[in-house]
């Protein structure tokens, strides 16, 4: 079980900025920026390259919800979205995760 799964199941603690029924929001551990968000799937998918078909729904909520939270934290003039695919691209956590960043 991957530890975002952890969080998702409350077996571990994280700062929770937004939760719905496929998919949570939390604050970054180690920061790196004034805003970093992670939008995760409840569904533990290990990496981009390991979508189904069955996951494009579930892909474009990650973005209305990327969209719902950077309007809800006035974030919304400036931000970036990015998913680090495998290890050499910096992905530590083989549970999908978008990243959303901002210095506003
Ligand atoms: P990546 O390197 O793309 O896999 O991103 C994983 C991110 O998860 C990193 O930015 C970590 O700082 C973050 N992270 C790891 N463990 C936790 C945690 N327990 N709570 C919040 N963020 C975490």
């Amino acid at each position: 079980m991957s530890i975002f799964s952890k969080i998702i199941n409350r077996e571990i603690p994280a700062d929770i900025v937004y939760e719905q029924e496929n998919i949570i929001v939390i604050k970054d551990i180690f920061p790196k920026a004034k805003t970093h968000l992670l939008i995760i799937p409840k569904k533990e998918i290990a990496t981009i390259n390991d979508l189904q078909e069955d996951d494009r729904w579930l892909l474009a909520d990650m973005f209305f919800v990327a969209k719902k939270v950077a309007r809800d934290l006035w974030i919304e003039e400036w931000y970036k979205l990015s998913f680090n695919v495998w290890e050499k691209a910096g992905q530590e956590v083989m549970h999908i995760h978008l990243h959303l960043l901002s210095n506003i």
